[in-house]
Order: C-alpha cells, then structure tokens, then sequence
C-alpha cells in the first residue's frame, strides 16, 4: 500500500466504477424493502453550498446505510427550474448583448433558457458527483421536462374544476424590479425607521378636519374613503361626514369599519383599495371603488393628477412638501415599522391591486395538519411540527400566477368572443361557450413552488400508474433546512394528500443552518462563506463530509470551523496507516464480506469483538434516531482510541504466539477493521472503498451487507488492565526510567481479576517484569512505590530503579504542598460568610477541591510510608 493517504487520487478512481457497475440503483437489491428519498431540488442556476453539502451529506449517509442494509434503496436527484432566477441570468446575458427578452419574442427568449440549461445547468449535478454522493442518476428529473410538466397541467386542471383553483382581483406582493406578483412567503419583512406622516382631511361642509397618519404617503392619491372604529368615541360625529382628500380636492366618505385599530395612529386611517390588502378588504364591504395609482413599474399612474409620471419614492417627497406647503401636513414622526422587501432582490415590495390566479388553501390545509397531530409523519426535531402548523392555520389563498416567460405556463385560454375561460390539459380549438375559434392562452407562468410542491410523486412518474410509483411512493424521509419548511414542506403535504391519499414522507429530518465559527450567518454576500467545492480541493470530499457530519447534532445551528476538516482528514490518516499496518506489517488479507468472526477467541480478541459489538449495536440505534453526529463521534472514538491504540498494541502478544492464536488474532483484526470500513462507509465512502480493495475479497463496498457483529462476551478486568499499562507508562516517564529497563512488580489482586494473560502485555506494553501476585497484602521487600488500577495494586521494587532518597524528599515535598492547598481549602469552607456568599458553584467547587487534595495526600502519606 501506499505511504501516505492522498484523498485526491483515491476520490478521482471510485466514482465511474460505482455507477458503472449501478450501485446507485435501488434494483442492486432486487429483493430487498424498497427505501426512498427525493433530493430537495436545488435550483438549476445554482452551485453547492455549505448547506447544500451538509444536506446532502446526510441523505447520502441514510442512502448508502439502508442499501447496505440490503433494501431496494432509492435517492432520486434532479433540479428545479427556478422561475425567478433563471430568468434573470439569461436576461442578464441578454442585457450584454445590448438585447431584452421583448426584443427577442417569448418563444425565443424560451428557446435560450432552454439551450443555457443544456449548456450550463448541470453544474450542481456535477459537483454532487464531485463530493461522492449516490442518488439514482438514471432516474434524475427537471421541474420542466415533459412528464412533470404534465403533473403541474394535471394538477392546475383538476385543482380548478375542483373550485381550489380561481383567478381574481386580489391585493398580491409587487416586485417592480422583478416585474412580477410574488407569494407572501417570498416577502423579507425587515424593521426600519421610517416616517409617519399626519395629514388633515378636512370636512367637506367647512367644520373642521380629520387628521389622518401614514407610512406612505404616496398612496393618499388612492384614497376613496377614511375608516373609523365603530367603537371610537372620538369620531361618532364624523362617521356619514365627507373629506376632501388633499391636493386632488376629491370628496370621500368617513366610514365606520370594526377592521380599523384603534391605537394606530389616530385611530382615523385613510383607505386605499388598490394598495393594502386591508384597505382592500374594508373597500368590499363598503362598495368603494379601489383606484391604481401606481404601476407595476412602481410609478405613479394617470389618477396621481400631478404626480403622474414620478417614482414612488420620489412622489411620497414631493407629496409630503406639497402637504406642508399648503398647510395639510401637521407631523411627521419616527417610526418603526416592518417593510417588506422581495427575498429574491430586496426591491420594497409594492402591494398592488391585480387580477392573479390564487390556490383556496382552506380545503388543503386540514389534511396536512392532520398528518402532522395524528403522527402519520413526524418532524424531527418534534419542535418543528410549532411551527408548521402555525403557519398552517394562518396561511391565506396563494398568489401562483407569475409575470415570467420561464417556467410553467397557465393552461387556461380566455374567448376574444365571449367572456369564456378555458383550462384545459391541451390547448382548445374552439370556445366551449360561443364556438369562437379567438382564443388567448393566459401569458402568465405558475410560480415555481407550484411544481417542487408535486415533487415527491411527479419524479416517481405521477400521474401514470408507474412502478416507481407503487413501489417508493410514499417516501421514507425529507432532508432539509427549516428555511423551507412553510415554502415547501407546507405544501408538498398538502398536494401529496390531496393527490395520492398518503403523506408524501413520513419523517421529515430537519437540520441546522451552517454559520460562522462565531455564530454569524455565512453568506456569499457578506464574503465570509466557505465553500465546499475548495474545502473539497484542499482536504478531499470525505473529511469535509465527516466533518459535516460529526459536527451536526440534531436540531443546532452549526459554527462551521474549517480545522474540523483538516481533524478529519487526519482521521482518514490514522485509518489508512492502521490499515496499511494490519495488511503490510501483519498480513491481514482476503478478509470475507461478511462472517469470518473467530469462534473461540482469546482473551484480547474478544475483547475487542465485544466492544464492535456493543459499538455497532449503539451506533445503529443512534443512527436510526437520525443522531448521525453522536453515531459518528461514538464509531470514531472507537476506532482511534480501542481498534488503533489499544487493539493494535495488545494484539501484538497473541501474533507472536502460536499458530492458531496467531491465525485468529489476524482474522480478528481483519473483520474489525472490515466492519469499521463498513460502518464508516456512509460518511467517507472513498476512503473505504480505498481500504476495502486493499482488505477485502474484491467485492465492493458500497454494496456489501451492512454489518453485524455477534454479541460475545469480553474478558474480565479489560478496563483494570488498561488503566494498570497507563499508570505503569505513567511512572516510568515520571522517574525517567528508560524503556530498556524492566520494572519488577509484585502485584497484589485481592478480587482476583487478574487474568493469565495480563503478565504478557504488561511486559509487552508497559516492559514489566511480574515477580509475584497475591491477594493478600504483598510484599516488596523494601521500599516500594505503588500503582494503583481499580482493585489491583502494582509495588515497584525501588531499590536499583530510583535513588530512594531523592523520591522521599520529593514525596515529601508534594505532602507538604498538599496540606496547605488542603488547609487553605478548609479554611474557606469553614468561613460562614463564604458559605452564605459565594455562588453555589463556586461553593460546590471548593468542596470538591478539598475532598481531592484530601484523597491525595492519603495516597501521598501510604506511598512515604512505603519508602520507609
Ligand atoms: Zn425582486
Ligand atoms: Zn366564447
């Protein structure tokens, strides 16, 4: 084997052998339980990102144990068209060749989309390759390609006749910049410091005014009336009353409306139908007309009188400098207040007044919460199903129709003849009403939510009655950041059980967010995110996955530290060298697949066999919770500190013995080190696979059977014997004692656990010479030191090993020292005022310093009094 590891050259070689032999394929275990996981979508313009890699780290571990586990296990990859954004690169790309889409025409600019997604939207797919992970890739779906594009058609004509589905005039969030209606979730709402501006509206009949305040200004243009409380006894007179809106001079009614708050502002509020949603909702119940005053380019429109023409911005200050130049203005104040901005560019949202299609939510949404109460699908951590349904219960009618070219266009045709409206899985020929052959498909493409949220059931092959379907739909588990959960999540239930009857998954495993190692978001605008592609360059793709893993328990955010990394690669270091030990130095080879384990082990092979067992039966326990980084930290603790330095060492007896010990002991090493390949296998897959062709029968890894080790039951006094070698190493470096030089002890066993076997290895690893063992007192025969292992006691024999002198006065010394960090102890505790005092802790702390200064001066004084 080689000497050292080098991650990159044994990454590159594993993958193209791994698909080609379709490892990947769930049907690479024709047989077995079927298993499945969709790949949240990530966005076909997008590249990884750390907590793409983390996610995907994770699903990739539960893939690869459950296909090792002998299930048909299936990952299904693919991408999402991303509406908004991949609009934008190609109309970026556009805007550089001095063009927009209009001047190319919508089947063009479509066209273009299409030819740069072949070109460059498999730039994520391929760096998933990149970091190892294992998704069917035969099976790979896009948001737009024929099939799920037929399931998005389907479940818009179904939804519709359903009455789910209607098209109206609503109060939808504006983007201006990106031009299009956008849903209530994809609003940031971020606090700021604006201003609240109080207007006079004076009464029309000359008695007086009303004062009314406002945030924006601007929309006074549009106002067709001013709302009271019913309840407010401030206004009982003004209600019936007419104002005249300020600089338009427009005469509008006070109306009485229980929606008005009484505590904001004056408690008098200004409606504007076409521009706040409230507004909206107070105008049809009073009749009033909703007047647009500004435009999907947020300008003012014709109806701002002199106005026409000005930005929004710009029209709130000439607006406000009109209203105190004339006298209406009577404050302005601080204030803060809560702003929407578009999540995709941070534009102010703008609420317009526009006929979109929306989805009635009410009849989805009592299933999908049920799902959740009745626990036919379960979040982990549990304290996400909070937040889930109080979304849930709140959420309103969803805004799906997009003003884009790209993405999934509205099957709904309107007649130029009559006022038909058609939708329809095809495009119809003639009006279903007058026969007209004048039909207008709606322009308008479906927000890209509409298509991820059929995502479980329409890559399985929905609406056709497919295999796929029957046999992995409903999936097992949902990997993903809690971020989407109302995005995304929300929604697949909702569809999922409306559509197939069952809860598209049944856990849904959510994990934290990656931060900065102190805490701060990571974020390529902020300049402080890592990314996994150079983290993978520099260290290799399995100690970052590792690193992701070990370092991710469940339900925490988690400060990303690049040294994690580098930890892990070490690890990977320690691995190959214990394995390059095992097969070069050792001989250790051809180790079976499975079985193999010795029957009739000596004392330290089953040793080490009961601890895989034990490890293995806890791993997976851990694992099943989805408690990967405890599963992780547990196996690797396991392999450095018992297989590497323990189990290497002790071994070392037994293959210098007799053929047979010899002959079991290899075969012990090498089902240990097999079965740690194969726990691991999931987190670093290329380095095990690495090892494995070096260990193994010359069949893969990443298909073999996941392991099982046999309960066996170790020998006694392990943990004696261990802590016995370490305190004897201890001693020796303590006194400077070259290791050429034999210890002689007597060793005093008064529970007898010492077992026959001990006497080797405490010359093997501790070079000890064991003259004697007794259960009763033992004698030196002189001066002695001692070491001290649970019941078991070692008398070194001083004499002709140290200068005797010299370790009494250093007892001495240490006695001494001891009693006054005891006394001074003491004489804290005994002070009432310190008790009443200091913290509990702090108290808590004292105490525990006395009791060990106690203990070790006891054992300070015996060893004195041993010297004699
Ligand atoms: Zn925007
Ligand atoms: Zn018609």
């Amino acid at each position: 084997m080689k000497a050292t590891y080098d991650p990159a050259a044994v990454e590159s070689r594993w993958y193209t052998t791994w698909e080609g032999a379709g490892a990947f394929k769930p049907e690479t275990n024709p047989d077995g339980r079927p298993f499945s996981i969709v790949i949240p979508p990530p966005n076909v313009t997008g590249s990884l990102h750390m907590g793409h890699a983390l996610d995907l780290s994770i699903q990739d571990a539960l893939i690869r144990r459950k296909r090792m586990q002998g299930y048909a296990a299936l990952w299904v990859p693919g991408t999402d068209h991303a509406g908004i954004a991949t609009q934008n690169v190609v109309e970026r790309e556009l805007a550089n060749e001095g063009m927009t889409r209009h001047d190319l025409g919508r089947e063009a600019f479509v066209e273009r989309v299409w030819a740069w997604k072949e070109a460059s939207g498999s730039r994520i797919t391929k760096q998933m390759r990149t970091m190892g992970f294992s998704p069917d890739w035969d099976r790979e779906r896009f948001t737009m390609d024929d099939g799920l594009s037929e399931a998005v058609r389907k479940v818009f004509v179904d939804l519709y006749h359903e009455g789910l589905i209607y098209r109206g005039n609503r109060i939808i969030n504006w983007c201006p910049r990106c031009n299009t209606a956008i849903s209530d979730i994809e609003v940031d709402h971020e606090d700021e410091v604006g201003e609240l501006a109080f207007i006079n509206y004076p009464f029309t009949d000359g008695d007086g005014h009303l004062t009314v305040a406002t945030t924006r200004p601007e929309t006074m243009l549009g106002d067709t009336a001013v709302a009271v409380h019913p309840d407010d006894e401030r206004y009982r007179e003004a209600i019936g009353r007419t104002v005249l809106l300020p600089l338009l001079d427009r005469e509008i009614p006070v109306i009485a409306d229980e929606a008005v708050d009484m505590e904001f502002g004056t408690g008098a509020v200004k409606v504007t139908p076409a521009h706040d949603s409230l507004d909206f909702e107070i105008a049809a119940r009073h009749d009033l007309e909703a007047i647009q005053v500004i435009d999907t380019g947020a300008r003012i429109t014709d109806a701002g009188g002199p106005f026409r023409g000005q930005d929004r911005f710009e029209a709130r200050e000439a607006i406000r400098h009109d209203l105190k130049n004339r006298g209406y203005l009577e404050r302005v104040e601080d204030h803060h207040h809560s702003v929407g901005h578009c999540s995709r560019c941070g534009t102010v949202v703008e609420p317009l007044l526009s006929l979109q299609w929306f989805v009635k939510v009410e009849p989805l949404t009592g299933p999908a919460m049920e799902a959740i109460t009745a626990g036919r699908s379960r979040f982990i951590p549990k304290r996400w199903e909070n937040n889930y349904l109080r979304w849930m219960e709140n959420l309103r009618d969803w805004t799906i129709s997009r003003q884009l070219w790209w993405g999934h266009q509205i099957p709904a045709w309107y007649c130029d003849d009559c006022d038909e409206t058609i939708v329809a899985m095809e495009e119809p020929v003639r009006c279903t009403a007058c026969d007209s052959s004048a039909l207008t498909r709606d322009e308008d493409v479906l927000d890209t939510w509409f298509s991820s949220q059929l995502w479980p059931f329409s890559t399985m092959g929905w609406p056709e009655k497919t295999e796929d379907l029957a046999t992995y739909y409903p999936t097992d588990v949902l990997v993903t950041g809690f971020d989407i959960i109302t995005f995304w999540v929300s929604r697949m239930m909702m569809t999922g059980i409306h559509f197939t009857g069952e809860e598209p998954f049944g856990d849904i495993l959510i994990h934290g967010l990656i931060r900065t190692p102190d805490g701060r978001k990571m974020s390529k605008s902020f300049g402080n995110a890592l990314d996994p592609l150079e983290l993978v360059e520099e260290y290799g793709a399995d100690p970052l996955r590792l690193a992701l893993l070990q370092n991710s328990p469940l339900g925490h955010d988690i400060p990303f530290d690049e040294q994690w990394v580098d930890a892990s690669r070490r690890f990977g270091n320690k691995l190959w060298n214990a394995l390059r030990f095992a097969v070069d130095v050792i001989g250790v080879g051809d180790v079976p697949s499975s079985g193999g384990y010795p029957e009739d082990p000596g004392p330290e092979d089953a040793w080490i066999l009961s601890r895989l067992a034990a490890t293995t039966a806890e791993f997976d326990r851990l694992f099943d919770k989805y408690r990967l980084a405890e599963a992780y930290g547990l196996l690797y603790n396991f392999a450095w500190a018992e297989a590497f330095d323990w189990y290497l060492e002790l071994a070392k007896t037994p293959l210098q013995d007799d053929a047979g010990a010899a002959a079991d002991t290899r075969a012990t090493l090498g089902v240990v080190l097999r079965d740690l390949l194969k726990l691991f296998h999931p987190a670093i897959p290329y380095l095990t696979e690495e090892l494995w062709s070096e260990l193994g029968d010359g069949e893969l890894l990443i298909t073999n059977s996941w392991p099982d080790p046999p309960p066996i039951q170790g020998p006694a006094g392990m943990e004696t014997l261990q802590e016995l070698i370490v305190g004897l190493r201890r001693f020796r470096s303590e006194h400077q004692i070259s290791q050429k030089t034999s210890i002689a002890v007597t060793i005093e066993d008064p529970d007898g656990v010492m077992g026959e076997w001990w006497a080797d290895h405490l010359t093997a690893l501790a070079g000890v010479e064991v003259i004697d063992t007794t259960s009763g007192p033992a004698d030196g025969g002189g001066a002695t030191s001692r070491v001290v292992a649970g019941p078991v006691q070692a008398f070194i024999v001083l004499e002709g090993l140290v200068d005797v002198a010299a370790e009494r006065d250093r007892l001495t010394r240490a006695v001494a020292q001891t009693t006054a960090d005891l006394e001074r102890s003491a004489a804290k505790l005994d002070n009432p005022d310190f008790r009443s005092r200091a913290p509990v802790d702090v108290v808590a702390s004292e105490e525990l310093k006395a009791d060990e200064a106690g203990a070790r001066l006891e054992k300070l004084e015996a060893q004195l009094a041993e010297l004699g």
